[in-house]
């Protein structure tokens, strides 16, 4: 297998063809720039997966166009007309100020030698520009630096709730959070749904070398306060390091569940390298959605198979399916399936883990869904007969006896339409959405991910940047038109 693409070259960022290829069952990446040479890295340090993900690559349409084609991509950012993704989480940076000093991060306002901080007016119109795309994004998440400790933050969130994000959600070190309960019920109170928290282990070995400090009762401090605030919703964000932190993934997931009345997922991130690394630091340290995959399925015994992964787009089909039902374009998940992975798992009374993929067959279902989307837009069935579609076919895909007894009480109708919702709820509370994602550095750079990107910023110059262009070519032109001095 040999995939011809474009990178970036490492060194001085200029356009370079790429060959995405096969070796001893890995994928690997090859470059050259004529001026600083040849560059190799991983891609996927697992074929079978690659493959089995490679299945549902998907073109979608980006909502939004507002730059030309001058310079190519990614130099182009704005969305151009070359992107295929609309946007399904914004990303708006309140502040390049943070309150911890951790020792890989150049993006604090220490560290930049500026302050980047967007005024309440541009951060409307990064909002309202954002919700009038086409489908409307329609979830938001605050980052920075650390978005907590911008002025006016709650605020800022009733501002996004008040625009009509239906899910507005803060990345966060959780510093804040843990000073006081106070603040998070402010946060309940104004709107936030999500606390996207940092949470890179359950010992303080990790945090001390990637954030310089041990900072795990901070991290159970904010989510304690999360709970009796109210706040119903934390998912733990680690940064995957090699050798740091990737044989605790397994107890994360484990404290996870443990939490499940507030922590409603984990969402992996393979770390990935700034500035100059040379060949040996980045093979050793280079850690891919694969890696996380496996190292999860041998740290849970098996019992969250590598089998129950699926990428991103493998949902485009409810998309359909759902634009057909209300006639009404609706957001489809095209990113790249090599970009992210994820499944849903359901944690039984004894705290077994059973993903979702061991009692229903999630690949006829989605096939099904599809079918019926596509008879439903070419006008050959309406919504009755779908209905009585899903009623008599739908069941097949769900084996029953395997399934937590929740399920036994609804059907696929519920799922779609109004019903017992009770015991979907009760079913969703005691699951777990477990998800990665690879965000690129100039190394592994392929400019068909960041085209199929569905992570953006909005920048306060009236643009929206695919999230790893924006890191790895954008993010100091912004900031520096719009900087301030400390
Ligand atoms: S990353 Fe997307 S928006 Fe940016 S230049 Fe490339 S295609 Fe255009
Ligand atoms: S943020 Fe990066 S890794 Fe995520 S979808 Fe966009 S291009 Fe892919």
């Amino acid at each position: 297998m040999k995939i011809k693409t474009k990178s970036l070259c490492p060194q001085c960022l200029a356009v370079i063809d790429a060959e995405v290829y096969e070796v001893d069952g890995k994928i690997l990446i090859k470059k050259r720039c004529a001026e600083h040479g040849e560059f190799v890295d991983t891609y996927w340090s697992d074929a079978l997966l690659y493959h089995k993900f490679e299945r549902w690559k998907y073109t979608g349409n980006a909502g939004i166009r507002i730059t030309n084609t001058e310079n190519g991509c990614p130099y182009d950012c704005g969305l151009c007309p070359v992107h295929k993704s609309s946007t399904m989480l914004a990303i708006i940076d309140l502040t390049n100020r943070c309150n911890q000093r951790c020792p890989t991060c150049f993006a604090n306002a220490a560290a930049a030698g500026y302050l980047y901080e967007p005024t309440m007016e541009q951060l409307r119109a990064m909002m309202k520009l954002l919700r009038s795309e086409v489908p409307p994004c329609p979830a938001v998440q605050f980052a920075g630096g650390e978005p907590t400790i911008r002025e006016g933050f709650v605020d800022i969130v009733k501002m996004a709730r008040g625009m009509g994000f239906a899910h507005v959600q803060v990345a966060t070190n959780g510093i804040m959070l843990a000073k006081s309960e106070r603040f998070c019920r402010e946060l309940k109170e104004a709107g936030l749904h999500t606390v996207y928290l940092q949470f890179d282990g359950i010992t303080d070995e990790p945090y001390e070398v990637l954030r310089g400090r041990p900072a795990l009762n901070t991290k159970l401090k904010a989510i304690e306060n999360c709970r009796s605030a109210g706040l119903k919703s934390v998912v733990l964000v680690p940064t995957l390091v090699k050798g740091v932190n990737d044989h605790q993934v397994g107890d994360i997931v484990r404290f996870a569940a443990e939490n499940l009345d507030i922590v409603r997922g984990v969402n992996a991130q393979p770390v990935s390298f700034e500035g100059r690394v040379d060949d040996s630091e980045r093979s050793s340290g280079r850690i891919t959605i694969p890696d996380f995959i496996n190292a999860l399925e041998e740290q849970t015994n098996g019992e969250i198979p590598r089998d129950s992964f699926y990428p991103v787009p493998f949902v485009v089909a409810i998309s359909h399916f759902v634009e057909a039902w209300k006639g009404m374009p609706q957001l489809e998940l095209s990113v790249h399936p090599h970009c992210g992975a994820a499944t849903y798992v359901y944690v039984d009374d004894s705290g077994k883990f059973v993903p979702i993929t061991e009692f229903v067959d999630v690949e006829g279902l989605m096939e099904f869904i599809e079918e019926l989307a596509e008879e439903m837009h070419g006008s050959r069935i309406g919504k009755l007969k779908a209905m009585a579609r899903i009623l008599t076919r739908g069941k097949k895909f769900i084996d029953y006896d395997k399934a937590p007894s929740e399920f036994d009480k609804f059907t696929l109708t519920d799922i779609l339409d109004k019903g017992n919702r009770d015991s979907l709820a009760e079913f969703h509370r005691k699951a777990l959405f477990i998800g990665a994602m690879h965000f690129m550095d100039p190394y592994n750079f392929d400019l068909q991910r960041v085209q199929r990107c569905g992570i953006h910023y909005a920048t306060p110059d009236g643009r929206i940047i695919p999230f790893c262009a924006y890191n790895a070519i954008h993010r100091p032109s912004v900031e520096q038109a719009f900087a301030k001095p400390i």
